[in-house]
């Protein structure tokens, strides 16, 4: 049996209650070294085998995954954040599901998530906009031209984008050319949630490009940029309104 597990974030305090036990239980764990805090391997029992999969393609990772599965040991394919958003799993999974491999999926903390509580921040604020966009700028990995950084900016929606604290000056010129003022404020989150070496730079387009060199960040990290970081204009939500009625409690005004 596999078990495709979502890390979280850096933190190893954020993998899931079922992902740390799942992890315990492994013989043989492949973690992905580029993103995941190696902390989080302490949950594994000292016997099991640890692989790197930031030096293997594909092939070896099915082969370690059918041998496992020949020996009837239990595997952990350890992803980072939550194995849905930018972790190659798909062909993983398919590969598997192809040769009748039977796993099942984790869900762990993405780091866009982790990077909402470093900033202490809500994507969604009523007034100001109900839909985060996740996405990434495209550079080696090409992005469909329908949902190009410029035309997913002219929702003025929140913005998530992964992948790309290196292509930060393309990102400001797609978004100051899509309609967002250069004042529009940005936040960058290096390595969220890491104990010690997470970083937060707050500013707005036309200053974040040269804060976030000055601190020099050029990987892990996540870009919010809209209105809701915005500490101005804010309405308060009708969730706990007095005059708003719902299921659970009547408006008492
Ligand atoms: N599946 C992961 C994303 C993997 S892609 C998730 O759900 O978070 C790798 C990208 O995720 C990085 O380039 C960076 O943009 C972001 N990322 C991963 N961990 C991060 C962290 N702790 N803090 C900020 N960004 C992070």
């Amino acid at each position: 049996m596999v078990h495709i597990v979502g890390a979280g974030p850096g933190d190893p305090e954020l993998i899931t209650v079922r992902g740390q036990r799942l992890l315990g239980e492994a013989d043989v764990v492949i973690f992905a070294g580029s993103l995941v805090n190696e902390e989080i391997l302490k949950f594994c029992k000292p016997e099991a085998e640890i692989y790197n999969s930031a030096q293997m393609m594909l092939e070896e990772i099915l082969h370690v995954i059918t041998l496992a599965e020949k020996a009837g040991k239990t595997t952990v394919r350890l992803h980072t954040g939550d194995p849905s958003l930018y972790g190659a799993v798909q062909e993983q999974m398919d590969a598997m599901q192809a040769r009748g491999i039977e796993f099942d999926v984790t869900p762990g903390v993405s780091s866009f998530l982790a990077a909402a509580a470093a900033l202490k921040q809500e994507y969604t604020q009523p007034g100001i906009t109900q839909t985060v966009i996740i996405t990434r700028r495209g550079g080696r990995t090409p992005v469909p031209e329908t949902e190009s950084l410029k035309k997913l900016a002219q929702h003025q929606t929140t913005l998530c984008i992964f992948l790309s604290v290196n292509l930060l000056d393309e990102i400001k010129r797609d978004l100051m050319s899509a309609g967002f003022k250069s004042s529009t404020p940005v936040a960058v989150v290096y390595k969220a949630s890491w104990p010690g070496e997470e970083k937060i730079i707050r500013g707005r387009l036309d200053s974040i490009v040269q804060q976030v060199k000055e601190a020099n960040i050029d990987r892990t990290a996540m870009i919010v940029v809209g209105h809701c970081l915005n500490s101005e204009g804010r309405q308060q939500s009708q969730l706990y309104s007095p005059k708003f009625s719902h299921m659970f409690r009547q408006a008492k005004i």
